[in-house]
C-alpha cells in the first residue's frame, strides 16, 4: 500500500510503523506491516473480529483434538496391556474375574450313579479363548495368586450349582486346593463364609489336595483334620506321582485316594506299572479309604477297576468336563437311569 496523506485508520497505523517490519495490537486493531523498497505493506483488522474467528475455530477443532488424544491414549493402553508380564496378566484376570469353571462328573463304578463332579477352572480371556489350567496354575501357585483363584472357583460353584446342591444332598462338588491353601488352612473359613446362607452343606464340598501340599506335614495334618471336622471329605489328588506317598499317608486324615491317570492308562496295555495300579488300589483298601480313578477312557479300564473294587471313576468314558447347565442335564439323566447318590460318602476309619 502506498502511504499518502489520506486520513484513513489503516494509514494512520502504517505511519507509526513505517520503518521496520512490525506486527501486534495497537488499540482495538491488530496489524502487521512489511517494509520493502520505498513501499510499506500493512494489514490491519479489528481485534474482536480476529478473536471471534479464533473462538469459532477453537470450538470446531478442540473437540476433534481431544478425541484424537483420547484415541491415542486408549491405543497405548490396549497395546501395553497386550504386553503385560504373565504375572500382571494373571492379576488383571483375577481383578476382572475372568475365570470360569467346568465340572467333570464322578460316578460310582458299581452302579453308574453320578455322585458329584470335580470343579476344574478355566481362564476365559477377553477374546473368548479358554486357557487350560496347567498353563496358568503353576504361575498362580508360584506367585501366591492361586489363593484368589480358589476363592473365585468356590464363588462360581455356589452361584451356578446352589439350587441343584440344595435340592440333592447326595451331590458333591470337589474343589482343588493349592499347596498354599493346605499350608495356611485359610480355605476352611473361606468356604464356611461363602456357604453361609446358601443352604449348601459342608459335606457337599469335597476337597482335593496334592502331595505338594504336604511338605509341611504338621500344618497339613492340622488343617485337613479341621476341614474334616467341619464336614468336608478329603481326597489325595494325583496319588502315586509324588515321592513320599506311604510315609505320610497313614497319619493324614483323608477319605479317598485319586489314582492318577498315568496309572489308569497302563491298565489295558499290561505294562509293568499296571502292577503299581493294583498296589495302589490294595493300599487304599487296607487303609480304609475310597479310591477314585482319574482319566478313565475305556470300558475295559472301567471293568478292571470295578472288578478290583475301585469305588469311583472320572474320565471321558463317562463325560468330559461340562459347563454347569450341561452338568445338571448329565446328573438329571443319571438320576433317571441309575437313581440318586447316598447323602454322605466318607471313609469310616476316622
Ligand atoms: P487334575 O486335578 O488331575 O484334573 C484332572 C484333569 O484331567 C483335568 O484336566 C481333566 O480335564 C483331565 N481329564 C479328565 N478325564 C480325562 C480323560 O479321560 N482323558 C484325558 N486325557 N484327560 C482327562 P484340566 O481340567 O486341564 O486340569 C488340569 C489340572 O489343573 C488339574 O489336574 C489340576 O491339577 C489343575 N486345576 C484345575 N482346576 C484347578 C483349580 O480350580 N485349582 C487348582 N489349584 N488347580 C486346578
Ligand atoms: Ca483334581
Ligand atoms: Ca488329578
Amino acid at each position: 500500500m502506498l502511504i499518502d496523506g489520506v486520513n484513513d485508520p489503516v494509514v494512520s497505523f502504517a505511519r507509526h510503523h513505517l520503518h521496520n517490519d512490525d506486527g501486534g495490537i495497537d488499540g482495538e486493531r491488530m496489524f502487521a506491516s512489511v517494509v520493502g523498497d520505498g513501499v510499506v505493506a500493512v494489514a490491519s483488522e479489528q481485534s474482536k473480529m480476529v478473536y471471534g474467528q479464533l473462538r469459532r475455530e477453537l470450538a470446531l477443532f478442540l473437540p476433534v483434538g481431544l478425541f484424537i488424544a483420547a484415541f491415542i491414549v486408549v491405543m497405548v493402553v490396549v497395546f501395553s496391556r497386550g504386553r503385560l508380564s504373565p504375572r500382571a496378566e494373571l492379576e488383571f484376570a483375577i481383578q476382572k474375574r475372568q475365570f470360569i469353571v467346568h465340572y467333570q462328573p464322578i460316578v460310582e463304578l458299581a452302579t453308574g450313579i453320578c455322585v458329584g463332579a470335580e470343579a476344574l477352572v478355566r481362564w476365559r480371556r477377553r477374546d473368548g479363548s479358554l486357557v487350560r489350567p496347567d498353563l496358568f496354575i503353576p504361575l498362580a501357585e508360584e506367585t501366591g495368586l492361586i489363593v484368589a483363584i480358589t476363592d473365585q472357583v468356590l464363588d462360581e460353584v455356589v452361584r451356578e450349582l446352589k439350587t441343584v446342591l440344595v435340592g440333592d444332598r447326595g451331590l458333591h462338588i470337589a474343589i482343588n486346593l493349592s499347596a498354599a491353601d493346605i499350608k495356611s488352612g485359610r480355605f476352611i473359613d473361606m468356604i464356611a463364609e461363602k456357604l453361609q446362607h446358601t443352604g449348601i452343606r459342608n459335606e457337599q464340598i469335597w476337597l482335593e489336595a496334592t502331595e505338594r501340599g504336604f511338605i509341611d506335614v504338621d500344618a497339613a495334618r492340622a488343617n485337613l483334620d479341621r476341614a474334616r471336622r467341619a464336614g468336608h471329605s478329603i481326597a489325595i489328588d494325583d496319588f502315586g506321582t509324588g515321592y513320599s506317598s506311604l510315609q505320610y499317608l497313614q497319619g493324614l486324615p483323608v477319605d479317598a485316594l485319586k489314582i492318577d491317570k498315568s496309572f489308569i492308562d497302563t491298565i489295558e496295555r499290561g505294562a509293568a506299572t499296571s502292577s503299581v495300579t493294583l498296589h495302589i488300589i490294595e493300599m487304599a483298601k487296607e487303609l480304609g479309604l475310597f479310591s477314585v480313578a482319574e482319566g478313565v477312557e475305556t470300558e475295559a479300564q472301567a471293568a478292571y477297576l470295578r472288578e478290583h473294587g475301585v469305588s469311583f471313576g472320572q474320565g471321558w468314558l463317562f463325560s468330559k468336563p461340562l459347563a454347569a447347565k450341561d452338568l445338571i442335564e448329565f446328573r438329571d439323566a443319571s438320576v433317571a437311569q441309575f437313581g440318586k447318590a447316598p447323602e454322605i460318602i466318607r471313609a469310616d476309619k476316622w
